[in-house]
């Protein structure tokens, strides 16, 4: 690829990348731009890519089919599809850098690494084939691990299924037919008929979509399982009128039949790898097993001493092992290995990003006075109608000391919705303030951050603090004003989106930067902001408690603050669940707190309508309410596509009491503050997760009325109900959060916030949680006795490459 041609690849993915992510800002709402909706832009864009591969690709494809059905989904789908396409593009991007680059000496250092296609029982062929599947170095096969193992001695017998378990069969493909659907065009079947030594098996796929009934695929299924190929299938069995069937199950092709198979045959555990495109299942094996006899040329980054302190084997054996495991045992230790390879490397990174930072902190970072809090803090302290919690103090004081050293902070505060930790964050920015510095408090919405703005407003007239909003959406007069304040230092506070992120904002003295609800920001974005020159104090808050492991991974550099109380006077949330019928109850609820002044939400999960989805539109659902359940009320609609200057309206007019009742789309979702709303009701609350569910009623009860939520819900669905009655018994939102991955699996979970992490081939975050605190301790432990990394000299060369990786990656994402 030449150097042209990647610029080219660059700015289109810079572009996409841009467009991206203003959706995910505004809540995924399909939101409507110069040249059209988002969602076909998008596949436009898609479509437009500069390289006739990436065109034709089947993820680029996949990508765009379902950005044409994007309207129509819910919230989560619209936005696992979003971060989806962000990865893709960044994968694509780093694949395409690789190649732009030429490849440095140190890569491969001669004699240990020869090029695949000289390596004996590869040629180059399938050398070709490798290095169109990315990869190209016996080290890039060395780390291609299995997926899956297939244990022949304890293998299933096709004659012992039984419907209802899940299981992996290995057979010998008797029939095999890939056909269009009769009934439905867009449908095709792949029907193979499996055989054992004690009986057969139908198996049958499914593939619904128009790329499918092609000849050229349906062509391709039948080359791919043909008669006499052993096949693995991994699903659930089924009974069926002719005996046991497996539905959609995941197919493998151990053999494909055609080759007398020398690879699989006489050994007991057989590795199964990931799919690779071009590249048969038993070529692939073939190339392993070809470099396998070079995996002891590698060079352990890890010495004997330190591996004798850390509990871990050698690096050659582990990647001998990982493809060749003689036991459980040994495969074990070796993935034990592998996996805490992965953490150090993260763990170390971001030790040493932090250990950076300390170093590059602002000439005169200010400071916090030593002893006692600034005239500016008591001044604000007594602006306040309440005491603070004592977890807010704790805070407070741990806050209070990082801000006394001469090194950066870099602190996360976890608290659930409503204990308050804007106060927290604005006496953190008063400290800052007060001793001649700047403060920047950044917010993932406009809504939010108008909020905080207006807020704020009030209290800083008070103390004479000049504050500043900037926004996506500030004009640009006004911009190029606050700009101006901000380099000259005119401005003390400013309250913004990403857009204070954007290119030329220049501080005259940043001394503080807030993120709010951090886990609505990429951990890029955050890093882009640290990346700005000279490190400010650091403070980062959310109220979505992530599990442990998740934290470490993600925040590893930061220290965790926790407020674990609410303030006092909290009246609990009567959680009910109602099925649209008894939707009434609810509305009840709505006029009897309207007539004593208080306020009520109804909350959406999407903006347009779709019929498809069933799903009442916004804007129908507001007309309805307005005209026909509440005559007498005043009911205001808020959603994603307003402009903000009516979001400020309509918000205005709810914060004020002049509207009795808001009718929105899940923008509410972060931060909303109006004690005097007492009762929500929130539509099709099967579609949302839990921890978001738990936000949206932390905006109720924070005044002293008792206050209720009600889900709806039409879900029939038993587990749809359990999950929601989590809701009903539980207030604490680590359970929640801990029940939702649970019931939704961390993919799901995680989202949005995966984008942030690392590339982890073999470690799970879920699963391998105790070896990446052995990691984490082992990282400090190693940057403690060997600050430059001396004696490991090869894994510092490592961590500075992917150091350098990263941060081209933050500043395109
Ligand atoms: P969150 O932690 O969800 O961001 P906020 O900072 O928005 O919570 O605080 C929620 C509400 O509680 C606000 O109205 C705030 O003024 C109020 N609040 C904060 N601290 C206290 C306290 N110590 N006592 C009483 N009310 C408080
Ligand atoms: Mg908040």
């Amino acid at each position: 690829m030449t150097h042209s041609q990647f610029r080219a690849l660059q700015d289109w993915v810079g572009q996409l990348q841009r467009i991206l992510q203003w959706e995910a800002e505004h809540d995924f709402v399909n939101s409507r731009g110069h040249s059209g909706y988002f969602a076909e832009v998008v596949a436009q864009g898609l479509a437009e890519a500069p390289l006739t591969t990436l065109r034709n690709s089947d993820t680029c494809a996949e990508l765009r089919d379902g950005f044409s059905a994007y309207s129509t989904w819910p919230l989560q789908q619209r936005r696992q599809w979003v971060v989806r396409t962000r990865q893709w593009l960044h994968h694509q991007r780093l694949h395409y850098q690789v190649q732009a680059t030429a490849p440095s000496p140190d890569r491969s250092p001669p004699g240990a690494q020869p090029p695949l296609a000289q390596v004996e029982g590869i040629g180059p062929r399938l050398a070709a084939k490798l290095m169109g599947a990315g990869l190209r170095t016996v080290e890039d096969l060395l780390r291609h691990y299995p997926r899956d193992y297939i244990d022949y001695s304890r293998l299933l017998r096709i004659r012992a299924l039984r419907p209802g378990e899940t299981v992996t069969v290995v057979g010998t493909v008797r029939r095999s037919h890939a056909f269009v659907s009769s009934r439905n065009h867009n449908l095709a079947i792949l029907e193979l008929q499996l055989q054992d030594s004690t009986g057969r098996l139908r198996v049958t796929r499914f593939y619904a979509g128009r790329r499918f009934t092609s000849p050229r695929w349906l062509q391709r299924q039948r080359r791919l399982f043909p008669p006499g190929a052993t096949v693995a299938a991994s699903g659930l069995v089924k009974a069926g009128p002719y005996g046991p069937s497996l539905k959609d199950p995941l197919l493998e092709v151990l053999d494909s039949g055609a080759v007398t198979t020398t690879a699989s045959s006489g050994r007991r555990i057989l590795p199964v790898y990931p799919p690779t495109d071009g590249l048969s299942a038993e070529s692939l094996r073939r190339a392993v097993q070809a470099v396998l006899p070079m995996a002891d040329r590698q060079q352990d980054h890890l010495t004997e001493p330190w591996r004798q302190r850390f509990g871990v084997i050698p690096l050659a054996e582990a990647f001998t092992t990982i493809h060749q495991p003689p036991s459980e045992a040994a495969r074990q230790a070796a993935r034990h290995r592998l996996v805490f390879d992965e953490f150090l490397d993260l763990q170390l990174g971001l030790l040493r990003r932090r250990q950076r930072q300390r170093a590059q902190a602002m000439a005169d970072l200010p400071m916090a006075p030593m002893a006692g809090t600034s005239d500016l803090v008591t001044a604000f302290l007594a602006l306040l109608p309440f005491q603070l919690t004592s977890a807010q103090e704790r805070v407070l004081q741990q806050v209070r000391k990082d801000l006394q050293v001469t090194a950066p902070m870099g602190r996360l505060v976890q608290g659930d919705v409503g204990s308050g930790k804007t106060v927290v964050a604005i006496i953190a920015l008063l400290e800052v303030i007060a001793a001649g510095g700047q403060g920047a408090l950044m917010a993932p919405t406009e809504v939010l951050a108008a909020q905080h703005y207006h807020k704020l407003c009030t209290w800083m007239v008070q103390l004479h603090v000049p504050v500043a909003l900037l926004t996506g959406s500030t004009p640009e007069r006004q911009r190029q004003a606050v700009l101006r304040d901000l380099e000259t230092g005119a401005v003390k506070l400013v309250v913004g989106t990403h857009a204070l992120l954007e290119e030329p904002v220049t501080f005259f003295r940043l001394g503080l930067v807030v993120i709010d609800e951090q886990h609505r920001f990429g951990v890029h974005q955050r890093s882009r902001l640290l990346n700005k020159g000279e490190a400010p104090h650091l403070l980062t808050m959310t109220a979505t408690p992530i599990p442990r492991t998740l934290a470490l991974s993600i925040h590893g550099d930061l220290e965790v603050s926790q407020i674990d109380e609410l303030p006092p006077g909290r009246q609990p949330v009567t959680t009910t669940i109602l099925t649209p019928g008894e939707r009434e109850q609810a509305y009840g609820a709505i006029r009897t707190v309207a007539s004593h002044g208080e306020r009520a939400y109804v909350i959406l999960p999407l903006v347009d309508e779709s019929d498809k989805l069933k799903l009442r539109s916004a804007v129908q659902e507001h007309q309805r309410l307005a005209r026909t359940v509440f005559p007498n009320l005043n009911v205001v609609l808020l959603h994603g596509r307003l402009t903000s200057g009516s979001k400020q309206d309509v918000l205005e007019a709810f914060v004020s009491g002049k509207a009795q009742v808001l009718v929105s789309t899940t923008v509410v979702e972060v931060g909303m503050d109006v004690p005097d709303a007492t009762v929500m009701v929130i539509e099709h609350a099967e579609r949302f997760g839990l921890a978001q569910l738990h936000q949206l009623r932390g905006r109720i009860g924070r005044g002293q009325a008792p206050s209720r939520c009600f889900l709806v819900s039409e879900s029939q669905q038993a587990v749809a109900r359990q999950r929601l009655e989590v809701l009903t018994r539980s207030r604490d939102g680590f359970e929640i959060a801990e029940m939702d991955l649970r019931f939704r699996g961390p993919g799901q979970v995680l989202g949005t916030r995966q984008s942030g992490l690392p590339d982890l081939a073999l470690a799970s975050l879920t699963s391998d949680g105790t070896v990446l605190e052995k990691a984490r301790d082992a990282a400090k432990l190693l940057l403690k006795e060997d600050p430059q990394l001396r004696t490991v000299p090869q894994l510092r060369a490592r961590l500075d490459a992917q150091n350098k990786r990263l941060a081209s990656a933050s500043r395109l994402n």
